[in-house]
């Protein structure tokens, strides 16, 4: 599955009602200067039309922080200025973050016209007491309620968030929430391991020993229970914490695990031209200060080497169905990827824990040997 080469837009809404325990993105919660980093962000937009030298966007994808708790003007502010900016006469999907306690009727209706007809929610459990000890700010009846807001207002295209491997006393919690997800029959379900990143209030707790790691046994199995539920309702397990119906992919995202350039948009988020990659600075003060006073983009250059982009297309590449193609990782290269890691691949093959695709030209990881993908995928970069 390949998408026609037109950009991708992401914009990083940097606030959000209050700190998940798990969370390392960049937000924050006091949102005293929200139209100051609207104007900020609009300014950036301007600034980023030479970014790229293909002006035709495929995709916008909101997200953060929470871009729901963005009040409707300023949305509507970002949108003018992308549709001023950039052509968007062949747009495929505008996509939304949204957190349940967000939804309301005519806050949908709102984000519906001004063209967003894709919304991703932030649900993660329908446990209550998972939820708090997640510390999310919604409880599992306003999820529900959210989603059946949403398809009244006319949205069709939903993607639902789960998190894995909380700690609990069985698997009875994550086998609910997987019936509960498959209830709403939506058309893209994001499940992600739950992961302790060190500055979080689980990070925190773990460094002090209040909190034991999560077994690796635990999230395998719950990973196991996942594709297993998820592929007997139909759904293509396209990428490893991804699944669709009827080919509805993420569109956005799917650009990106085929690394295709993108822009990015406010504070903490980064961009991609092809060939290098660029990170604005990820402090709400200084991305207002940097551009609406100093006149200046706070963002900072990674020069990415020819063996950098081999090894974050295999990455990104093996993490999907389709695979990653040797030709292309060659091309990144400028050297015969394959003879470089013969024996690599060649053992991989044996074991089963790498497969040719049907026209021989894309290597994939097959379905029963995802849960080592990062693994597999470490073994095969180059230097
Ligand atoms: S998980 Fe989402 S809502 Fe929670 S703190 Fe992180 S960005 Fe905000």
């Amino acid at each position: 599955m390949t998408f026609p080469s037109l950009a991708g837009l992401y914009l990083h809404i940097p606030f959000c009602k209050q700190a998940c325990h798990y969370c390392d993105f960049h937000f924050s919660t006091n949102r005293s200067n929200q139209e100051a980093m609207v104007a900020a962000m609009v300014q950036e937009i301007k600034w980023r039309h030479n970014y790229l030298p293909e002006k035709s966007l495929q995709t916008i994808y909101f997200g953060g922080g929470t871009p729901s708790l963005l009040p409707t003007p300023l949305l509507a502010a970002l949108l003018e200025a992308i549709h001023q900016t950039f052509d968007t006469s062949a747009l495929r999907e505008v996509t939304l973050e949204a957190n349940p306690d967000d939804l309301n009727p005519a806050v949908l209706q709102a984000w519906y016209d001004l063209g967003i007809r894709r919304l991703s929610v932030g649900i993660q459990s329908f446990n209550e007491q998972h939820l708090r000890y997640l510390n999310r700010a919604h409880d599992a009846a306003q999820a529900l309620r959210g989603v059946d807001m949403a398809r009244r207002v006319g949205f069709e295209a939903f993607s639902i968030d789960l998190i894995y491997a909380i700690p609990a006393e069985s698997h009875r919690v994550w086998e609910a929430d997987l019936a509960q997800a498959l209830a709403l029959d939506v058309s893209h379900i994001s499940a992600y391991c739950l992961t302790i990143e060190e500055r979080t209030v689980f990070g925190n707790r773990l460094a002090k020993g209040l909190m034991a790691p999560i077994p690796d046994q635990w999230a395998a199995t719950q990973f196991e229970m996942l594709t297993q539920a998820l592929g007997d309702a139909g759904y293509e397990h396209y990428e490893i914490s991804n699944f669709a119906r009827q080919g509805r992919y993420a569109i956005h995202n799917t650009a990106y695990w085929q690394m295709k350039p993108y822009i990015g948009i406010g504070p903490g988020a980064h961009a991609f031209d092809g060939q290098n990659r660029h990170a604005n600075v990820a402090n709400n003060a200084r991305y207002i200060r940097s551009i609406l006073q100093e006149n200046t983009l706070p963002a900072t250059l990674e020069v990415l080497s020819p063996a950098d982009r081999a090894n974050e297309l295999l990455l990104v590449g093996l993490r999907t169905q389709w695979g990653v193609s040797v030709a292309a990782l060659s091309q990144l290269l400028g050297q015969d990827w394959y003879i470089y890691n013969q024996t690599t691949v060649e053992a991989h093959l044996a074991q089963a824990w790498l497969e040719w695709t049907a026209d021989g030209q894309r290597l994939r990881i097959p379905p029963q040997a995802r849960l080592l993908a990062d693994h597999i995928c470490a073994t095969l970069f180059v230097d």
